[in-house]
């Protein structure tokens, strides 16, 4: 693997986000700002950040070549946070005092953190950009919640909301609405061993049900999502009437679920705060600093594109 593939600074830090494909990450825009910001306070500051799209066959091999590449370390984003799991040599453990050091409950990997040693150390910070995103809205009191989906990204939601540890007032009633029953059967059940009380397991057929006087709903399901099909919005009127609703979805920001929360009256949480949420703790893990206050990234964030194409994994691997 080539070293440095992406700056002109050699003593830069850098680190990016892995996946495949990458056409829409906007984490280079976000991280791309936050360092220009630490270089105006700082010019001694050198960091750079960089979208690589890796191809399947390669994706393991990419990240057991990581100590060998010069990167600090990258973000994993889809399909890749279960594979990522598999690499680590350790994965950080904050015991029970912290939301982060949760991946191995989850299940999966979005930050990878080369050590001095050549160690790939993970972690999976999608739980505390989920907990930032209730913050900012003010939704700390967790009465009965719904997740509709069941993937990795509902895995994460079901650690935070049911976890003591979240900072919020766990969660003791989650009830998990999905095509797969299996799958929300296990989701149910993770929430289950992270604290909470009740739990349920529902195909969309029973969303009604699970939606009655809960207070609140997350959407981690891909459905809303530019370039999946539509979300068939659940009747909003069965939740409490302060209820909050969160769609993870973040393209577009505004969807078709949380215009129907606002006509409602509910409290709408955009998906943009939780990607801004889970990327804080991996700038702080790279580049050793915490992102400076002065980049508004929601605004930086709401009409974004990609910024640059992303680059090929410079994989050389025999
Ligand atoms: P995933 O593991 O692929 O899970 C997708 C989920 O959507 C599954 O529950 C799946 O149901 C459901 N689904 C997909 N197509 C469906 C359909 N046609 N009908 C009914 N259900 C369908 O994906 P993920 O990683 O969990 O991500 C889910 C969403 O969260 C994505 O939109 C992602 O961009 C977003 N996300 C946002 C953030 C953020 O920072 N805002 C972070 C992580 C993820 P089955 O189980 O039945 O297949």
């Amino acid at each position: 693997m080539t070293p440095n593939p992406s700056t002109n600074h050699p003593a830069a830090r850098v680190a990016g986000v892995v996946g495949w494909p990458m056409a829409h990450s906007l984490s280079p825009t976000l991280h791309g700002a936050w360092i220009k910001a630490c270089r105006d306070r700082d010019p001694s500051f050198e960091g750079v950040y960089r979208a690589f799209a890796v191809r399947p066959e390669h994706a393991e091999n990419a990240f057991r070549s990581l100590p060998d590449s010069g990167l600090v370390g990258v973000n994993v984003t889809v399909p890749y946070k279960e594979v990522a799991l598999r690499v680590l040599n350790e994965i950080a453990q904050t015991g029970k005092a912290h939301i982060l050091g949760r991946a191995r409950d989850i299940g999966a990997v979005n930050l990878i953190r080369v050590t001095p040693e050549g160690h790939l150390t993970g972690d999976n910070t999608d739980a505390v950009g989920f907990i930032e995103g209730l913050y900012q809205a003010g939704a700390d009191d967790l009465g009965p919640a719904v997740i509709l989906g069941a993937g990795g990204a509902a895995r994460a939601v079901a650690v935070a909301l049911a976890s003591r540890e979240s900072g919020l007032p766990n969660c003791e009633d989650v009830r998990v609405v999905n095509r797969t029953l299996d799958k929300a059967t296990e989701i149910a059940q993770l929430a289950k061993s992270c604290g909470a009380k009740t739990v349920t397991a529902n195909t969309w057929s029973d969303a009604g049900r699970a939606l009655e006087g809960a207070r609140l709903l997350v959407n981690a399901t891909s459905l809303g999502m530019h370039g999946s099909a539509p979300l068939a919005i659940p009747d909003l009127s069965l939740l409490a009437p302060d209820a909050a609703v969160y769609d993870l979805v973040y393209v577009p920001r505004e969807t078709e679920l949380l215009k129907a929360a606002r006509r409602q009256g509910l409290t709408a949480i955009e998906g943009l705060d939780m990607l801004i949420g889970q990327a804080r703790p991996s700038f702080e893990a790279f580049f050793g600093v915490t992102p400076p206050d002065s980049v508004d990234a929601r605004a930086l964030l709401a009409d974004a594109r990609p910024a640059n194409p992303p680059a090929d994994w410079p994989v050389a691997i025999p």
